[in-house]
């Protein structure tokens, strides 16, 4: 390694091109190059379920940086070219064309693939999978003068999939093998609200259905269920989630996480192999708040991450990550959730979760000791944002304050912040 190899950023997605871009802003003179394996410029997924599925006006609107971006910041974009080989010990990456490239420091942002039934590969008439835009561009064009549609999955891409299809006239079921609707990220009070708020706009809903058999047929998609009901779709999506992008990663000996798949770093996004870190869907990284490790899939702990990383690879000590935050979009209601939940939290509800029209509402789940550890809001996110900085801190809230819609939420803050303050609570 000389001092002038290049930094090589593997993944030209939500993290690599918001690193590609801290590291110029924090001063890094020398050769980036960003290599991706799409030919796209680098671009935002979150639009893929909402506005781009609905409206192809959005295809050109979702790139993350402006065009002349990556040419004005001499950012070396390398397109349509994937990473192959990564030698971690001489610091050499090997693309798919056959050439090499010997790096100073490598960020590996290689994200997620779309999970996949063995059954139904990529490709199978009928059946979508949503990642990329170009899968998204596909679903698009095959929803264009359908009447019906099968989600396979009600977690949010499944849902969002779901409330966009049924904004564009289409009879939509969403079929969910859990009994309630994102099991592991809300309350059943909340899956309930979101079940009810889908059932209002004409979404049928099977939940706690597993398939016995899918098969493409020649006009759709015949699906069996575990209850002995049948479906048929001229189109299924097939939303069950992702898994990280983690073959190069292995293969050159990194440290993987033994239950999620993501690769192992530690605060400072370093994986175990010195000059290379990763960030974004397929890190696995400890999370004060959840006190374990996670691989946490989401538009703001990949900018997030990447940050840090940059300031790594730079020699920076950098300030810890933020509060988990994510937002969904879908049947009319921005849902916006804040920190992280966990089996002992209980949950206060500020407002109406009211089914139809615009409800807008919080649940602000505490823990044993009356800390706020989660919140999520609908068509709230002004109320939550007073509250980001005081997800996990050690304030103890008052439930009835949280529940009482006339305190505005600065003044809970306020009020929270001087109950913490007093020697009587301390
Ligand atoms: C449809 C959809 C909707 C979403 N909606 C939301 C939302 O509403 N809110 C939210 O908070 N989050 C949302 N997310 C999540 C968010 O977009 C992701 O967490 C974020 O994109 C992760 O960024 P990343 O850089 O880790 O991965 P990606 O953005 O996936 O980028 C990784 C890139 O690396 C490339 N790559 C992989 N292997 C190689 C290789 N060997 N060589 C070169 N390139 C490689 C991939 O092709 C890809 O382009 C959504 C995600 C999807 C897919």
């Amino acid at each position: 390694m000389t001092a002038a190899a290049p930094f090589l950023i593997v993944g030209a997605g939500q993290a690599g091109a918001t690193a590609a871009a801290a590291l110029r802003s924090m001063g890094h003179g020398g050769r980036i190059v960003l290599a991706g394996d799409e030919a796209s410029l680098p671009y935002e997924r979150p639009p893929l379920t909402k506005a781009v599925l609905a409206d192809a006006g959005m295809d050109g609107r979702i790139d993350i940086h402006p065009a002349g971006f990556h040419d004005a910041q001499a950012i070396e974009l390398r397109l349509g070219a994937g990473v192959v080989a990564i030698d971690a010990a001489r610091r050499l990456a090997r693309f798919g064309d056959g050439s090499e490239l010997a790096f100073g420091r490598c960020l590996i942002a290689t994200g997620g693939r779309a999970r996949t039934l063995p059954s139904l590969p990529p490709g199978t008439p009928h059946v979508h999978y949503v990642r990329t835009l170009a899968d998204a561009q596909a679903l698009r064009a095959a929803m264009a003068g359908l009447h019906s549609l099968c989600v396979l999955g009600g977690g949010f891409l499944g849902l969002e999939v779901a409330a966009t299809a049924r904004a564009a006239g289409l009879a939509v079921s969403v079929v969910e093998a859990a009994p309630r609707l994102l099991p592991r990220a809300v309350p059943p009070e909340f899956s309930a609200w979101l079940a009810g708020r889908a059932a209002a706009t004409g979404v049928e809903l099977r939940l706690g259905r597993s398939c016995t058999s899918i098969e493409s047929k020649a006009d759709g998609v015949a699906l069996a269920f575990d209850d002995g009901s049948t479906l048929h779709a001229p189109l299924l999506v097939v939303a069950i989630g992702q898994t990280p992008e983690v073959a190069l990663a292995r293969d050159c000996g990194l440290a993987l996480h033994p239950h999620n798949g993501g690769i192992r770093i530690d605060a400072q996004c370093r994986t175990s192999a010195p000059g290379i870190y990763a960030a974004g869907d397929c890190a696995s990284q400890v999370q004060p708040l959840a006190g374990e490790e996670l691989r946490l899939e989401s538009w703001q702990s990949a900018n997030e991450q990447a940050r840090i990383a940059a300031a790594a690879m730079l020699g920076v000590p950098t300030e810890a990550a933020a509060t988990p935050w994510f937002w969904s979009d879908q049947f009319g209601c921005n849902i916006q959730m804040l920190g992280l939940p966990s089996a002992a939290t209980t949950y206060h509800l500020r407002g109406e979760a009211a089914i139809d029209g615009t409800p807008k509402f919080m649940l602000l789940g505490l823990d044993a000791d009356h800390r706020l550890g989660y919140a999520i809001a609908v068509n709230a996110g002004g109320d939550l944002r007073p509250l980001r900085a005081l997800v996990g801190q050690r304030i103890p809230w008052d439930p009835a304050q949280l529940r009482d819609v006339s305190i505005p939420p600065r003044q809970l803050v306020r009020d929270a912040l001087s109950a913490a303050a007093s020697p009587s609570l301390s």
